[in-house]
């Protein structure tokens, strides 16, 4: 005789090949019902077939109904279970994202009170966007002279012809930021899903060659922006959910500039561009914009310049980390 486990349950007798009643056991599942009642039909369709039973024909009609009834109970099932997982999703995200707006908030926190307690250090920070270039060696031979560390927000689109000078900011102990992979606007702010799978390629393409993965990010064009057909708050929450930091600048040294600018037109805009800052906190902590491309050569000449005309205003030239301030522009729509 089988034994009733305590998922189970009774569902019918049938006669066992030596002539005694055994006691059919089915598991409570839809699944293992429908199973165990599509073989009673079948045992049942040959007895009919032979013998042309009146009861076995009844007990076919009643299997037949329970089928039916399994069916419906599983698509209930399968909707249920479905539901169930999607909630499960839906609240682990809920819960993923924030955690990582508290980790920010905590962050935030911390630094505005490590800030406190150094007022006394002013900080500058070199930011370069748009490489590696050719004139990357030249930028971290410069860097190199001096002792300071640069921060570089690259893109990918030419990873394949730069991949020693990817390797050589990461190996100099320099910070290497995202700024796209492909700089292309159009692209790029396209759509959320557009951003996102721009944002994937670059991260992907910096840890392929250097095996590091950035966690900081500086928009194309900034994130005050007047070109994203999408509001930049869209991408903005993107980078958040990840727990990538992005930084703007408040100071613009003006290589950008369709003209090449001369060496002493971009060391005269920095130095304006800090006098320029309202107060004397934004003066504490400045980001300059640079560019490193490959026509920008008068960038590179103004660099040692720059460098000691900092540190000459007591300025410590510094790589970002997680104390720095967050400094993003304020008109973002
Ligand atoms: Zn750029």
């Amino acid at each position: 005789m089988t034994k009733k486990k305590s998922n189970q349950k009774k569902s019918f007798n049938k006669h066992s090949e030596c002539g005694t009643i055994e006691s059919v056991y089915r598991v409570k599942s839809p699944w293992a019902k429908l199973t165990s009642a599509l073989f009673t039909v079948f045992m049942l369709s040959i007895a009919l077939c032979y013998r042309g039973s009146g009861s076995a024909e009844a007990e076919l009609n009643r299997i037949s109904r329970e089928i039916l009834v399994s069916g419906v109970q599983m698509n209930a099932y399968d909707s249920i279970a479905g539901e169930i997982r999607r909630e499960e999703a839906r609240r682990e995200e809920i819960r993923v994202s924030s955690e990582v707006r508290e980790l920010k908030e905590a962050r935030r926190k911390s630094s505005e009170e490590v800030r406190e307690s150094t007022t006394s250090v002013k900080k500058a920070y070199l930011t370069f966007d748009d490489g590696p270039s050719g004139n990357t060696d030249r930028i971290l031979d410069i860097l190199d002279e001096y002792n300071v560390k640069g921060n570089f927000f690259v893109i990918g689109r030419f990873s394949d012809a730069y991949k020693d000078q990817y390797k050589r900011i990461i190996e100099d102990g320099h910070v290497m930021g995202m700024h796209s992979y492909s700089h292309s606007y159009a692209e790029i702010y396209e759509s959320a899903d557009a951003f996102t799978a721009d944002l994937n390629h670059i991260q992907y393409v910096i840890y392929d060659i250097t095996g590091y993965v950035p966690t900081i990010y500086r928009f194309p064009g900034g994130s005050s922006n007047l070109v994203s057909p999408v509001s930049m708050y869209e991408f903005i929450d993107i980078l958040d959910k990840r727990g990538i930091v992005y930084y703007d600048w408040n100071v613009n040294s003006g290589d950008a500039d369709s003209l090449l600018l001369s060496k002493e037109q971009i060391i005269d805009n920095v130095f304006t561009g800090i006098n320029g800052l309202e107060t004397p906190e934004d003066r504490n902590e400045v980001m300059i914009l640079f560019h490193d491309l490959a026509q920008k050569t008068t960038t590179v000449d103004a660099l040692p310049a720059i460098i000691e005309g900092l540190q000459a205003q007591g300025y410590v030239i510094a790589p970002i980390d997680d104390y720095t301030k967050m400094i993003q522009h304020p008109n973002v729509r």
